[in-house]
């Protein structure tokens, strides 16, 4: 293989693998977020169960207001009729009282309802925060995980950059510039394989003319097609 083709598919190597580290570190602001959005879905389960249960309260609340008002009314009456003496009032106040000892009946059927769902509803309380807690130990990991991750990058990078430079010095200038162009432009490689005839790169069949200086091995040689540097690879 031509020493200058050797020097470059070194150098490609080093630059695919920063290609793939820069590519990494753009995925990263993604996979925080997506983690914290974890942790905010679990937090507003959370707010939402203590809401339904401080609702319940209120209402719970409310009805006990009720109840005791008319206990007071019953124990109002209880008084009047002890006191009057006309037994037509006497039975009048009889009645309103029994209404009122058959709604407090109601209410009280009614209190039991909301203490039965106040006890449903703690216990989905309960559960949202031990889910919050797990999930916010989860995102802690994960997040202190994406931590290291990118200081990981950061020194592969800077290491491989190192690496990088010292290699590209290896190669004339005007090559350099060449291959640097080709890379950039297709994103992947700039120096590929040629196999039965075809372009390791555009996976296109290339001239007979290319295969037959591949296979002379003398000089430099691109792809027809897509420009990039072919090497004979028949292994
Ligand atoms: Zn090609």
């Amino acid at each position: 293989m031509l020493p200058e083709l050797e020097k470059m598919l070194i150098l490609q190597d080093k630059d695919q693998h920063l290609r793939k580290l820069r590519l990494e570190v753009k995925k990263l602001p993604a996979e925080e977020e997506r983690a914290k959005a974890k942790l905010a879905g679990d937090t507003e389960a959370l707010r939402a169960a203590k809401e339904a249960t401080q609702l319940n309260e209120v209402a719970m609340k409310n009805l006990q207001l009720q109840i005791q008002t008319r206990r007071d009314t019953i124990v109002r009456l209880k008084i009047q009729q002890f006191e009057t003496r006309k037994n037509e009032e006497y039975q009048a106040l009889g009645h309103e009282v029994e209404r009122y000892t058959a709604e407090v009946a109601r209410l009280e059927d009614d209190e039991l309802v909301l203490m039965e769902k106040g006890e449903g509803l703690k216990a989905t309380q309960e559960a949202a925060a031990a889910a919050l807690k797990a999930t916010e130990t989860l995102v802690q990991d994960e997040l202190a995980r994406l931590v290291e991750r990118r200081t990981n990058i950061a020194a592969q990078t800077a290491e491989f950059e190192g690496l990088r430079t010292g290699l590209a010095a290896k190669l004339v200038p005007e090559l350099l510039e060449q291959y640097d162009r080709i890379f950039k432009n297709r994103g992947d490689a700039a120096v590929v394989p040629l196999r039965h005839g075809v372009c390791g790169g555009c996976h296109m069949k290339v001239t007979a003319g290319c295969v037959a200086t591949a296979k002379v091995g003398k000089i430099l040689n691109n792809c027809p097609n897509c420009g990039r540097y072919v090497y004979l690879d028949e292994s």
